[in-house]
């Protein structure tokens, strides 16, 4: 855990945030809900259901299509959310800073592009032992199309992943180093500057999946020095179905295009076809704008509270769930790393994480429960699945009460 942001607990006020998000009002099972599955899917501020709407309601039309004044109002809002992101994330340009469906797109977008034309049989694609499975099948995929090797820099008991590790296993076949920036299964928190540079020292270009980072910490990817950086929406408080994958302009600029169709083009005809600049090269279609309007407002309030704030806010959440969680009996914590962000993964003596889940969700409680996409996680710690709960802005202390409250009813029914 993170020590480094002291802050008084007067300066963040989760109450009021809580208050922000209209969904944490309803009830389920006649209980109030207890939301503790932002990892999977984060909720959205009514600011953010208010923009989308306001957009359906008032300026829908095509992008970068038409002339007349809908289409243009369209088109500057579009272009205003993908500099917004560019902002956010701290990208060279908004010509790097290419809209997709999510992580999972933008991923398969670089194994595709960039990866499928370079690779040869034989060379290596390294990846950590804690990937999503968004970052391990698109690069198995490419692997079968085309004889590279795909191979896993270890992790230890806590769910660390060493530079030195991850250093060991790059050698001159390794052309593409992909990692997770956070897991999403254990909450660990990798050195991806120093990642970076380790994959650079030997010619390798690293991607970062930072669909568990963008939502709790500042993200700068000039600092990190990282090559493609992914991301989603609907994790960091955006509508679903949008996403990013912000690359360097030269090797987005190498790669051809990966969709073909309309937007991504300057002109057709049988004979030949001339593909837009960036990023739109990599935007075939019609892109979901009311998605992107979404995505900035989102942006707009996480930066309304402080990325910094909602860091330190999460993090005391953390330790004091840690701390409680690990006085529950027969209570085991899978992932340990000093770093984490906010995620627990646990299993409970003698409950299967699924009854567990259904327990605690006639309680009102909504953990994720399962292999959460992350089955070679699963497979390290010898378990078939883990319950886990994640915090986001909203999260109380009083939320974190009720699961504990909960664990010991599930506790209680299973003697
Ligand atoms: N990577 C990580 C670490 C994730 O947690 C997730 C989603 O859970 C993904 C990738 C995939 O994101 P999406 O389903 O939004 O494409």
């Amino acid at each position: 855990m993170n020590a480094k942001l002291e802050m008084t607990p007067n300066e963040y006020d989760a109450e009021r945030v809580w208050r922000d998000f209209p969904i944490l009002r309803r009830e389920v099972h006649g209980r109030p809900l207890v939301y503790l599955d932002s990892a999977a899917s984060s909720q959205r501020p009514a600011s953010v259901i208010a923009a989308v709407d306001r957009y359906e309601t008032f300026h829908h039309a095509n992008v970068h299509r038409g002339v007349h004044q809908l289409s243009q109002e369209a088109t500057d809002l579009f272009e205003r959310a993908r500099a917004r992101v560019r902002g956010y994330v701290n990208a060279g340009s908004t010509r790097e800073v290419v809209f997709t469906r999510g992580t999972t797109e933008s991923i398969n977008l670089v194994a595709q592009s960039y990866a499928r034309p370079r690779l040869q049989p034989g060379d290596e694609i390294l990846l950590t032992a804690l990937e999503h499975h968004a970052n391990i099948v698109p690069w198995q995929l490419v692997a079968a199309q085309t004889g590279a090797v795909v191979k896993a820099a270890p992790m230890d008991r806590r769910g660390v992943v060493s530079v030195t590790d991850v250093a060991a296993h790059i050698n001159e076949r390794t052309k593409i180093v992909a990692c997770a920036h956070v897991s999403n299964a254990l909450g660990t928190v990798l050195p991806v500057r120093e990642i970076a540079q380790v994959a650079h020292d030997r010619g390798a270009v690293l991607l970062v999946d930072g669909a568990q980072a963008v939502p709790h910490q500042r993200v700068d990817v000039a600092a990190l020095d990282c090559d493609f950086y992914a991301f989603s929406s609907h994790k960091m408080y955006g509508p679903t179905g949008i996403g990013v994958l912000v690359g360097r302009e030269r090797l987005l600029e190498e790669m051809p295009p990966w969709q073909g169709g309309g937007d991504m083009i300057l002109t057709v005809s049988f004979e030949k076809t001339t593909f837009n600049t960036l990023p739109y090269k990599f935007e075939a279609g019609t892109p979901n704008i009311s998605g992107a309007v979404g995505l900035a407002a989102a942006i707009d309030y996480i930066e309304s509270l402080g990325l910094q704030k909602i860091h330190a806010h999460e993090q005391r959440l953390l330790e004091s769930a840690t701390r409680q969680l690990a006085a529950v009996p027969g209570l085991d914590l899978i992932g340990t790393a000093p770093d984490k962000a906010a995620v627990i993964s646990f299993t409970i003596d003698g409950i299967h994480p699924h009854d567990l889940g259904t327990i605690l969700d006639a309680e009102g409680v909504a953990i994720r429960t399962g292999h959460h996409c992350a089955m070679p996680v699963m497979e390290f710690f010898g378990v078939p699945a883990t319950a886990r709960a994640s915090f986001a802005c909203y999260t109380r202390e009083s939320d974190i009460d009720a699961l504990v409250h909960a664990l010991a009813k599930a506790r209680e029914v299973f003697g």
